[in-house]
């Protein structure tokens, strides 16, 4: 009988194989910055009602399979265009999969710009779709060139687009890990030049200006995603596709029956009566980003990135050793040196709470000097 591992590298597929896991790092007992959560918990005042809540929900039956509730709450603090449908997942990443999963004919492409989000890739390669990342311009290096670090190459991209015939474009707007929010216009000639389905990952909606839920009405190969694991939800793993019925009746087909628990449904359901909480939360953790941003940029050996996001980008000389500093100093964040070449010397640090960030520039002040 040949080993476990033997059979298994027989049987399973090359891509698979070759695949790298998605590494999440063991975070206890640090300072945890490095996964764009909301650092702050559910609101006390909330609390005792979700309690009640959970205490009386049918756990031992099945959820609703439409989470109409749910839905219907969505679309409250949403303000949806007419004739516009949700479709909910087991957080935003089951939706790229079940996207790819409907869009994958032999031979398609999916097209995503580079460093972006790395599911797109990685889901790309596991359902077996061609990926293309066309490279955003970067600026390292280059003092004064006009062109903001990070941008969309427009016209790289619109080249791609006419070569690659993509089925399957995913944008996140805000961008992970850049922060940045590409402009609208550039967005918008991305989706019109598209023979395929564009897909506006707006993940951080909750801390950006913009967003496209009011354009889905004007394109019809346009479907916005988002999640509310940013928004102090990472844990209940739920995220929606906004979009005509066209699109989401075809791909509620391909959703597992039962995605979302009893339990998501409930608490989100009472987390989104109070959504103005969560967004008061947002909105002082865009004060704290700001606060951030210029403590950072006050260190001459750092270069930080503006934010449209819960993060920021930013870069240091010796980035690796610089975050196993922070980590010796009780503080986790993300290392992206070494994953993508734009990415050289790169590190991302998702905004917590004040003293949370503080913690952080005192121990990468004394790291630093
Ligand atoms: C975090 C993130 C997601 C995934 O969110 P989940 O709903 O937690 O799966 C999707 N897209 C982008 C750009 C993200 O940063």
């Amino acid at each position: 009988m040949p080993s476990a591992s033997s059979l298994a590298s027989t049987l399973l597929r090359r891509e698979i194989l070759d695949l790298h896991a998605y590494h999440v790092p063991d975070s206890a007992g640090y300072i945890k910055l490095d996964a764009m959560e909301n650092p702050y918990s559910v609101p006390p005042a909330l609390r005792g009602e979700i309690a009640d809540a959970v205490a009386a929900a049918a756990i031992n039956r099945y959820p609703d399979p439409a989470a109409a509730s749910l839905k219907e709450k969505i679309r409250g603090v949403l303000g949806l265009p007419d004739g516009m449908e949700v479709l909910l997942g087991n957080g935003s990443d089951e939706l790229i999969q079940l996207l790819a999963m409907a869009l994958n004919k032999p031979g398609t492409t999916l097209l995503s710009v580079e460093p972006s989000f790395v599911m797109y890739r990685m889901i790309a390669t596991f359902t077996g779709m061609r990926y293309v990342g066309v490279p955003l311009v970067d600026n390292s290096g280059v003092t004064n060139s006009g062109a903001a670090d990070f941008s969309l190459d427009l016209p790289a991209t619109l080249a791609a687009i006419r070569r690659e015939q993509p089925a399957l474009i995913f944008l996140a707007y805000p961008n992970n890990p850049t922060g940045n929010l590409f402009p609208a216009d550039a967005v918008a000639q991305i989706i019109e030049a598209a023979q395929g389905l564009v897909v506006v990952d707006e993940a951080y909606y909750a801390f950006a200006g913009d967003s496209f839920i009011p354009r889905l009405a004007h394109y019809p190969n346009l479907l916005v995603m988002r999640t509310f694991s940013k928004l102090g939800m990472a844990g209940l793993r739920l995220g929606f596709l906004a979009g005509s019925a066209a699109w989401l009746e075809q791909l509620e087909k391909l959703r597992l029956p039962y995605n979302v628990g009893v339990l998501p449904q409930l608490v989100a359901g009472k987390l989104l009566e109070h959504h103005e909480v969560l967004l008061q939360q947002a909105e002082q953790i865009k004060l704290d980003r700001a606060k951030l941003y210029r403590q950072l940029s006050e260190i001459a050996a750092v270069r930080v990135y503006p934010s449209e996001a819960n993060f920021l980008l930013f870069r240091v000389a010796h980035a690796t050793e610089v975050f196993d500093g922070l980590k010796q100093r009780g503080v986790l964040i993300k290392n992206l040196n070494g994953g993508h070449p734009m990415l050289h010397d790169c590190l991302r640090v998702t905004v917590g709470t004040p003293e949370e960030n503080e913690r952080f520039m005192l121990a990468l002040q004394e790291i630093a000097s």
